[in-house]
């Protein structure tokens, strides 16, 4: 058993069964058998599958968004969001499964024409930030190609993939299709990462454990997502709609707490209009409402752990000119406000590392070029933002930013349709969109002489 807890309360609110180790081999076995049979199906059959997911989850979506926000003390408008989200996947996936095809290649002497395979078992490695809607991202490709599932969440926060298996456990799938397991990634995920009954790990997480997993599936040449940490910067220029970009830049940093691999921690402004940015921001940041998830005007809920509060905490250096313009919640719960640092020195970790939490650095910068090199320089690069009227300049830095997802005068980073993924130590593999069907198949190269 582990004890999960409410983060807004303290309350333990489930003791889900560890699954032992040596479970695992079973666990697999299952698996292998049940992708088999999975991939022998008729198209027809693996699409109403998945369409009967989405239909499910719909109709569960209110008992789902609770769980996520009693687990991870995010708001109920967000969970709200990221179920909706979790049941359009399932629904995406099904429709790419008729129109993920090969090519045809001409070469001399016959005909070859490239087929997209299905890898076997897939390991799905989940972070506690986004514990369903990530998984989702993950579980519907790998299934709408063909392979079966085996889902290892955060032990933090493993109730709404829980919850998700008893939905699954609805539909009429081969035994052992999609299963759950749960526990220490040190033990029953490392478990997984060195099975060689497992195919692919598509592992979300830290840098650190992405590196680990990397090390241990070595040994199996496992296939690999890995989608890891970040330090985004939004770029907010001289000629923007400040106001604009002061609000979206709040949501940006300061959303699901900051525990957001996307999060512009990182907020570069250009000198002339430096000072004139920082009052909007504060100002926007001082309606950000921090207090009881479940309360649908809540903006921020508290952070997931103790330790990882303490962590977050840490970063805040008396040294620095820091402001947080709204007060955190007292009691009970892992409470922090919205903190924001201004132009701190470029080498100071809170400028470098990624923090995971509620603060942000706003740094001021010169010209284009020095916007650019400041955005990049970083051992990261997953998203980033872009604030100009300019279109030739949202262009010409898009290109130079070094980073696998950029909004322009927008905030976001993830839809459905479209790839995501990281550049440099954010990982490699992309999410979303029909690019994540590349990262479920194998490849595989016909050749058909025509020799009389
Ligand atoms: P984490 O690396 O601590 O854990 C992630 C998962 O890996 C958990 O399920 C954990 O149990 C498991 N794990 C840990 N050690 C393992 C091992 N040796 N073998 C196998 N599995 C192991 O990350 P976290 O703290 O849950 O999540 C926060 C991190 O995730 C942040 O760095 C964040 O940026 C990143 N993240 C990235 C994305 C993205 O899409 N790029 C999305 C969300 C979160």
């Amino acid at each position: 058993m582990s004890q999960i807890v409410n983060p807004s309360n303290l309350e333990v609110i489930a003791e889900p069964t560890v699954t032992p180790v040596e479970r695992i081999d079973e666990v697999v076995e299952r698996a292998t058998r049940a992708q088999r049979q999975w991939a022998g199906l008729p198209q027809r059959r693996r699409i109403e599958a998945l369409r009967r997911l989405a239909e499910l989850i719909r109709a569960d979506a209110e008992t789902l968004a609770q769980v996520e926000t009693a687990n991870v003390g995010k708001p109920i408008g967000d969970s709200r969001g990221e179920v909706a989200m979790v049941a359009d996947t399932f629904d995406y996936y099904a429709g790419a499964i008729d129109k993920s095809f090969g090519d045809t290649i001409p070469v001399d002497g016959g005909l070859d024409f490239t087929v997209r395979e299905p890898i076997g078992v897939v390991t799905v490695i989940a972070p506690w930030n986004f514990p369903l809607v990530i998984a989702a991202w993950n579980i519907a490709p790998a299934l709408a190609c063909g392979n079966a599932v085996i889902v290892k969440p955060a032990e933090l926060t493993p109730l709404s993939v829980l919850e998700l298996e008893r939905i699954f456990a609805q539909v009429d799938l081969p035994d052992g299709l999609f299963q759950v397991v749960h526990g220490p990634g040190s033990t029953v995920g490392a478990a997984l990462t060195e099975h060689p009954g497992v195919g692919k790990i598509s592992f979300t997480g830290s840098t650190q454990t992405g590196q680990t997993i990397m090390r241990a599936s070595a040994g199996t040449m496992k296939r690999l997502t890995l989608e890891l940490g970040g330090k985004s910067a939004a770029v907010v220029f001289a000629d923007a709609d400040l106001e604009r970009a002061a609000s979206a830049s709040t949501g940006a940093v300061f959303g699901n707490s900051g525990q957001d691999c996307c999060a512009r921690s990182r907020v570069l402004v250009q000198r002339d209009v430096y000072d004139e940015f920082v009052a909007l921001f504060v100002a926007a940041t001082s309606t950000f409402t921090v207090g009881d998830p479940l309360d649908s005007t809540t903006a921020m809920g508290p952070l997931v752990s103790a330790p990882h509060l303490d962590k977050v905490r840490s970063f805040l250096d008396p040294a620095l000119d820091i402001v947080a313009p709204v007060p955190g919640p007292s009691g009970p719960g892992h409470w922090m406000a919205p903190h924001l640092v201004l132009d701190p020195p470029r080498e100071h970790r809170i400028v470098r590392e990624e923090i995971f939490g509620p603060v942000v650095a706003v740094l001021p910068f010169d010209d284009e070029q020095d916007a650019i090199a400041l955005a990049n320089d970083t051992i990261f690069g997953l998203s980033g933002s872009i604030w100009t009227r300019d279109l030739g300049r949202a262009i010409r830095v898009a290109r130079g930013l070094e980073s696998g997802s950029i909004s322009v005068n927008s905030s976001t980073s993830v839809r459905l349709q479209t790839p995501f993924g990281g550049f440099k130590q954010s990982g490699f593999g992309r999410e979303l969109g029909m690019a994540a069907m590349d990262g479920y198949t194998e490849l595989k190269n016909v050749f058909i002489s025509t020799a009389e």
